[in-house]
């Protein structure tokens, strides 16, 4: 099936079945067919995007009860349970590499957390760049790295997809006046 001005293959999130046009959108048998067709990008589609505006909400209040430190572990855990329950049901063969690095860079650009990058995949280390981070620009200038819920994010996803254990910390933040974020992930070699 295709529909005029559809942009790439990546599915977004206008991918919901709100067709408006005059245009039947396929045959009961057609929908079936696509609807349960087990594939790689039916399953990329099954997840919901958090207005950064929430997450910057969620700091203020939360931070306001339990203080700065704890109000970043919990949404880099809240983060982190996304992130992973984003990886379950996703059917990678993680052990080729070249395979495994390009369908992380497709999964974090449909995010919606910002124009996410992977910078270095290698050994014990994965490093994931971020122009633009949503989370950075809804929680403005602060004295800390910022982006609590998108390191969480892609710490659950590596964990959920490659199984191993991840050191995760922002090691430079837009909030702190770098010109973009950068989250590095490692574990024991
Ligand atoms: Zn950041």
């Amino acid at each position: 099936m295709r529909s005029d001005g559809a942009k790439g293959r990546a599915p977004t999130a206008s991918s919901n079945n709100v067709e408006t046009g005059g245009k039947a959108a396929g045959t009961p048998a057609e929908e079936l067919d696509a609807a349960s067709g087990p594939d790689y990008e039916d399953k990329v589609t099954k997840f919901y995007l958090i207005p950064p505006m929430v997450l910057s909400r969620l700091y203020d209040d939360f931070s306001s009860l339990v203080g700065d430190k704890r109000t970043r572990l919990i949404l880099h855990q809240a983060g982190y349970r996304c992130g992973s329950k984003m990886a379950e049901g996703l059917d990678i063969d993680t052990a080729d590499r070249e395979l495994m690095e390009g369908a992380l860079q497709e999964l974090l650009i449909q995010l919606g957390l910002g124009v996410l990058r992977i910078e270095e995949y290698s050994g014990n280390r994965v490093v994931v760049s971020c122009v633009d981070s949503n989370e950075a620009r809804a929680m403005g200038k602060r004295d800390h790295p910022a982006c609590n819920f998108t390191t969480g994010y892609i710490r659950g996803l590596l964990e959920g997809l490659l199984s191993v254990k991840f050191n995760a910390a922002e090691e430079a933040c837009a909030s702190l006046g770098a010109p973009k974020c950068r989250f590095v992930y490692t574990w024991p070699a």
